[in-house]
């Protein structure tokens, strides 16, 4: 199966095997690795070999695969590692963190008193502010 590429993407060289990768498992459309940078012990990367950016230009079957992988790789971790949990991130864009422009989901184990910054506290919301966004998304699927 052929899949866009692009030169400069440090994950399509990992996919090609230009760079060498801890490779946790691939099947035809995904590849899974271990994050070179972890936030915590055992964290990896659930990679689609194609070259799409962010979510909303991917596949949506390939996105599904890229979950599928994500999913087995979770319950490897947390099987073994026993983390105090997990989280799956996934980021589009430099404003949400995206530091590499391929599509990819983070399987981030948890450990006590990390101080990973993925939390927030509950704050209630503005329903009519809710409403209103929510009347525009509905609008736009
Ligand atoms: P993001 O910031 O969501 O785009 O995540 C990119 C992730 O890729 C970061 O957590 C990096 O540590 C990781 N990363 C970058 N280069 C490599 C590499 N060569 N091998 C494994 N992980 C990498
Ligand atoms: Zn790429």
């Amino acid at each position: 199966m052929t899949h866009p590429t692009d030169g400069s993407c440090i994950f399509c060289k990992i996919v090609a095997g230009q760079i060498p990768c801890f490779k946790l498992l691939e099947d035809e459309t995904t590849i899974a690795f271990m994050d070179i940078n972890p936030v915590n012990p055992g964290h990896a990367l659930s990679v689609a070999k194609g070259h799409w950016p962010t979510v909303d230009v991917i596949p949506p079957d390939v996105l599904a695969s890229v979950a599928r992988t994500a999913q087995r790789v979770a319950k490897a971790v947390i099987g073994e590692l026993k983390p105090i949990g997990v989280n799956l991130l996934q980021a589009n864009g430099t404003g949400a963190g995206q530091s590499v422009p391929h599509l990819h989901i983070h399987v981030m184990p948890r450990r006590e008193g990390d101080g990973v910054r993925l939390n927030w506290d509950y704050k209630p919301g503005d329903m009519a502010e809710i409403e209103a966004i929510y009347k525009r998304l509905k609008a736009a699927l």
